[in-house]
């Protein structure tokens, strides 16, 4: 089964290879300016605007007549191409977004990006892309070390399991990374080895996640230190920045910090997320999950953090394809679906429970439970009634009146399993 996953290493520059990438990155900025305002202008005039391929061949004829272009041979043809590519796809979400076809939060219409302001950012799709030992080898570029080995991406290629598409240079804090977008053929199993297995897992404000599986053991991942330590270090920071004088050089150096140590915490949790799901999807046939609605919880600005600091969305989406590989289901409970406010012993429904509330005590049976446990085995004990409904009310199924059915299934192994949207 071919699966697109990516591939990512932070770069090691020298400073004539860092001018090159700033370079690029300029023209590519350049060239996503120069082709939205050709799309305003023939909007003005004829009501439409160019699609990105007459971008690209209004730009060859422009390129060559404009003695004030001629500074584009420095970089890869490429890199314009693809801001062309980006500006077209971005115009064609902006309509669909109106007409309402497509999901999501509301597309504006694209901008022009400002130095210092957009994240630098472009993609080659052909030429030489490759990768051996702490080396990438990019086109024009030529060969960049990288901080880690790129080992596990060099294997592949010699095996000739995987096939680099595309490859995104983008900046982020003040360091340069490379994310190349492979087409990987994986073994995929056609059951998993553990059939009937399930846990359900609470991912949770608190923990990392909390899990119990169908016999009844309890799984506690609660994140490595350094992320806990690194959050401290995070509010500090933040607090630090918002002392300085706007627009003085120490604000500037302040926001920098921050910004370089955002970056350090959020690959601490995705080392640990991806750790943790490998483990789960490999052990259980049944991963069940919530349902939570990540952007309405994101609008809460104090549970924001929390929410985010975990990567709740990067969990179910690692879950989704990890479980496909194993030839395991991640089941979705209903977002409705009380998974919090319900006794896992007698499913008696507590009227409400605050966030603050870390522990669940019943009333009717007395039963006082670890509130992300409690979620946790009532997500596991839907994958035994989840099965049932499925089959009886197709996937969509809404929640019954006690609110016990709910349940959707993940597409499991999608096309896209790791892929990430590749960067604008
Ligand atoms: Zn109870």
């Amino acid at each position: 089964m071919k699966v697109t996953q990516a591939y990512r290493f932070a770069l090691e520059p020298t400073p004539s290879q860092e001018r090159a990438l700033a370079s690029h990155a300029g023209a590519a900025r350049f060239a996503w300016n120069w082709g939205l305002a050709k799309c305003q202008e023939r909007y003005a005039a004829e009501g439409k605007w160019l699609s990105g391929v007459d971008l690209h061949k209004v730009w060859n004829a422009e390129k060559k007549a404009e003695p004030g272009l001629a500074w584009w041979v420095e970089n890869s043809k490429c890199v314009y191409q693809e801001a062309f590519r980006d500006l077209d796809r971005a115009l064609r979400d902006f309509v669909s977004c109106r007409k309402g076809a497509r999901k999501g939060r509301r597309l504006g219409f694209p901008r022009f990006k400002k130095r210092g302001k957009a994240r630098d950012s472009f993609r080659f799709s052909t030429g030489v892309m490759r990768c051996a030992g702490a080396t990438v080898t990019l086109p024009r570029l030529g060969t960049i070390r990288t901080h880690e080995s790129t080992r596990k991406l060099a294997r592949r290629l010699v095996a000739g399991t995987a096939r680099i598409l595309s490859a995104t240079v983008s900046r982020v804090a003040q360091r340069w990374f490379v994310s190349f977008t492979v087409e990987v053929q994986r073994e995929v199993s056609e059951q998993h080895a553990r059939p009937g297995s399930a846990v359900g897992v609470d991912l949770g404000v608190k923990a990392l996640l909390t899990g119990v599986d169908d016999g009844g053991r309890l799984i506690e991942v609660a994140g490595p230190k350094a992320l806990r330590a690194g959050l401290r270090k995070l509010r500090r920071l933040g607090r630090t920045l918002s002392r300085k004088v706007k627009g003085s050089n120490n604000r500037r150096k302040a926001a920098d910090r921050l910004a370089r140590h955002h970056a350090r915490v959020a690959n601490v949790r995705a080392d640990a997320l991806h750790k943790a799901t490998t483990a789960l999807a490999a052990q259980y046939a049944t991963v069940v999950v919530e349902d939570l609605n990540v952007n309405g919880m994101l609008a809460n600005r104090r549970l924001a953090r929390a929410v985010a600091d975990q990567g709740f969305g990067t969990a179910r989406r690692l879950l989704a394809y990890k479980t496909g590989w194993n030839g395991g289901t991640l089941m979705v409970a209903d977002r409705w679906y009380p998974s919090s406010k319900t006794c896992s012993a007698c499913g008696w429904r507590k009227p409400s429970l605050t966030l603050a509330e870390r522990t669940f005590a019943c009333e009717p049976c007395g039963l006082v439970i670890d509130r992300d446990v409690n979620a946790a085995v009532n997500l596991r004990d839907l994958a035994a009634s989840g099965a049932e409904r499925r089959n009886a009310c197709g996937p969509q199924a809404r929640p019954g009146p006690t609110g016990r059915s709910g349940m959707k299934q993940e597409p499991g192994p999608a096309g896209t399993a790791a892929g990430q949207p590749a960067a604008a």
